[in-house]
């Protein structure tokens, strides 16, 4: 993959500020769950807020694969931290940059480059997870307004979230095609954010209940045209499935390394541990998982980025990425032995981190559906 030298240098800059300033707080990010002000007001000035948003809106607009590069340093960081902004950065911004209006676009975005503003993605419901088109939120239209009613659970970024993309019922007779997508700001009227779960892991990254009631939103804040919210969100969640396994990437890169450094050092029965061919196998899975994951990664987002259609492609990364991902996070924990399993080593927080990479933006059991769906051609 050929990045440009711009992306290259500030792929070092953006790997400079993980490992002096994020590293260093991820054990108190992870026990107090939350991240502190000055690392986000420093994300803020390296305009990390604006990885993707175009450069005449203050933004750093870097395409596909820069964002795919940039996701794989986060990765190997702090994934809190990396929650925020890939979320923020992917499919929270990606409605508004790529379909929203030019007052929608100066209004928003500029805002959100700076970190200002924070955006989140609203689709699941309480009844409609893996699949969607079941949601029940509604938008009905009175006089030059939109009212929206309903409930979007788990949702990232919402307790600090200024900006909402809000998909919601418009015709519940036209099932997929009756569903629209809205931008939904935090002080409009009958927008309330309930408190932060408390999660197995991600800490620092916030995810809470969304609920609208009655809540009035601007016509003109319809995002896209009206029926197509849908497509927008698969869409939106096509990019995001593979730059999330971008970011896998990169975690498997940390943990692979940390786990042959520890392998050399430990030694039981009088050698390192490395000697032992039950750990070179596991390391040597490792290795193969991270290469083969990499090529499945680059390949559908250089697909994408040609605007190739990529349907199995992004399911086929994110299905293996995100498992490899999971096995590697165990055999680190193996490999470390009881160390492994103490929160003072950061394997067990990679462990516990990577385990939602398998739920959100789609379930490795959907990503199969997809796949078998390509291959036996059915919609
Ligand atoms: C920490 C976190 C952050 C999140 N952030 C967001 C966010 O920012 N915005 C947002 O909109 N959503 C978000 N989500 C929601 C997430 O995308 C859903 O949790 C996910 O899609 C699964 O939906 P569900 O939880 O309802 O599980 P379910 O859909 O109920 O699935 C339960 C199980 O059944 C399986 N299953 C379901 N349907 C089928 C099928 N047809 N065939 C075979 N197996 C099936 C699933 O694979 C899974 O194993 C987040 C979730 C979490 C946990």
């Amino acid at each position: 993959m050929e990045l440009s030298p711009e992306v290259q240098a500030l792929r070092q800059e953006v790997r400079r500020f993980l490992e002096n300033e994020v590293e260093p707080r991820s054990r108190q990010i992870d026990d107090e769950d939350r991240i502190p002000q000055e690392l986000v007001q420093m994300a803020r000035e390296l305009g990390l807020f604006g990885l993707t948003i175009p450069e005449q809106y203050g933004g750093v607009d870097l395409d596909l694969l820069g964002k795919c590069a940039l996701e794989e340093e986060f990765g190997r960081s702090n994934y809190g931290f990396a929650t925020l902004i890939g979320n923020h950065t992917g499919i929270s911004c990606s409605g508004i940059v790529e379909l929203g209006t030019d007052a929608q676009r100066s209004k928003y975005l500029p805002r959100m480059a700076t970190g200002q503003w924070v955006a989140c993605f609203c689709l699941t419901e309480a009844q409609a997870g893996s699949d969607p088109s079941r949601m029940r939120t509604s938008a009905v239209k009175k006089g030059d307004q939109w009212i929206l009613n309903g409930e979007k659970i788990y949702i990232t970024n919402s307790p600090e979230a200024q900006v909402f993309t809000v998909m919601a019922v418009t015709d519940k007779t036209k099932g997929n095609r009756g569903i629209s997508a809205f931008i939904v700001e935090r002080d409009f009227p009958g927008l309330k954010v309930g408190p932060n779960e408390k999660k197995m892991g991600m800490h620092g990254a916030h995810t809470a209940t969304v609920s609208l009631t009655e809540c009035e939103v601007p016509e003109q804040n319809l995002l896209g045209e009206e029926g197509r919210g849908y497509m927008q969100a698969l869409q939106a969640l096509t990019r995001g499935r593979v730059t999330l396994a971008a970011r896998c990437l990169g975690m498997m890169e940390r943990i692979m390394e940390l786990s042959v450094g520890y392998a050399k050092l430990r030694e039981q029965g009088g050698k390192a541990i490395a000697e032992y061919q039950a750990i070179q196998w596991m390391l040597a899975d490792m290795a193969l998982w991270l290469d083969a994951s990499r090529l499945l990664v680059y390949r559908a987002a250089e697909m994408l980025k040609r605007g190739e259609r990529a349907t199995k492609e992004v399911a086929m990364a994110k299905l293996f990425t995100t498992e490899a991902l999971n096995k590697t996070a165990d055999n680190a924990v193996q490999i470390h032995g009881g160390i492994g399993y103490m929160c003072e080593a950061q394997i067990e927080r990679f462990y516990r981190d990577a385990r939602i990479t398998r739920i959100y933006e789609g379930t490795s059991e959907i990503q199969r559906i997809i796949i078998a769906r390509s291959l036996l051609d059915v919609a």
